[in-house]
């Protein structure tokens, strides 16, 4: 059976109804026949107005007590998620960054990824489960969780998709796609069905936040299939790989 990661964003998971539309999408995608693996990030603006109250409490919060606090972020909507997928009869467990075995350097706020030990989520596959990981966040070689920095959710996603050998990783977003230039600022944005990872690096380098650029040096480092498409529609998305002319280094 094929391995599917599928990663949410914050604005994909903003409210209640839509959870359950993502837990609709993520039965639907199991029905098909898949494995999967989801990857979400925290409600809405759930991640800033953590961080505003760590600013009301204090100018200078301690690192490690703010990756304690913005980790909470994720649990919610992860937790959440696997909730509105048993209400529809989809078998799930959700895990934070932690129990999924994601160890990381000791840089809080900006951790590495080290290693990712998956013997929990494998375990969970195996028994058809639809396994939920909090995005964003890992435990230290110290045993202290941490953080991988602001949008870090999409490197948690990627990060997972090598460890497990994912036949694809799927970003679902508030656009349907990778366009040219912004679609929000640009009318004359034109969506790019398919594309090659220095294509969109080149963009995100310009300040394009449609990807973390982690993210995409990681899938071009192991050659994973990326898709980002609309969490509100079922418009086809951005397929970013290999243009043809790549030679694997593994051949
Ligand atoms: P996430 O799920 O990571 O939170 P969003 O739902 O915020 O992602 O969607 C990515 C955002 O990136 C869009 O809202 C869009 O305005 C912005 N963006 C900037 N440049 C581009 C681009 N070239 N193509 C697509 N989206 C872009
Ligand atoms: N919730 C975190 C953030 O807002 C991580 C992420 O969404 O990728 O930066
Ligand atoms: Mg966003």
């Amino acid at each position: 059976m094929a391995l599917i990661v599928q990663k949410y964003g914050g604005s994909s998971l903003a409210t209640l109804d839509c959870i359950r539309e993502v837990a609709r999408r993520v039965s639907q995608r199991k029905k098909e026949g898949n494995d999967l693996v989801v990857v979400v990030s925290a409600m809405g603006n759930a991640t800033n107005d953590l961080l505003k109250l760590a600013h009301e409490i204090t100018e200078q919060p301690a690192a490690r007590e703010l990756d304690m606090l913005l980790s909470a972020g994720e649990r919610i909507s992860m937790s959440l998620l696997a909730m509105a997928l048993h209400t529809i009869g989809e078998p799930s467990i959700s895990f934070t960054g932690s129990q999924s075995g994601i160890v990381t350097d000791t840089s809080h706020t900006h951790a590495k990824i080290l290693e990712i030990r998956a013997d929990r989520i494998k375990e969970q596959l195996g028994l058809g489960k639809v396994v939920i990981v909090a995005g964003f966040q890992g435990v230290s070689t110290q045993k202290e969780v941490t953080t991988l920095g602001r949008g870090g959710s999409d490197v948690t996603a990627v990060a997972l998709s090598v460890a497990l050998s994912a036949k694809q990783c799927e970003f679902y977003k508030d656009v349907d796609g990778v366009y040219t230039k912004d679609p929000n600022h640009d009318a004359d944005a034109q969506k790019m069905e398919r594309c090659d990872y220095d294509r969109v690096l080149s963009l995100v380098h310009e300040g394009a936040k449609v990807l973390h650029p982690e993210a995409l040096v990681l899938a071009k480092k192991y050659s994973i299939p990326l898709y980002v498409a609309s969490s509100f529609n079922q418009c086809i998305g951005t397929t970013i790989e290999h243009s043809s002319s790549h030679q694997s280094s593994h051949i």
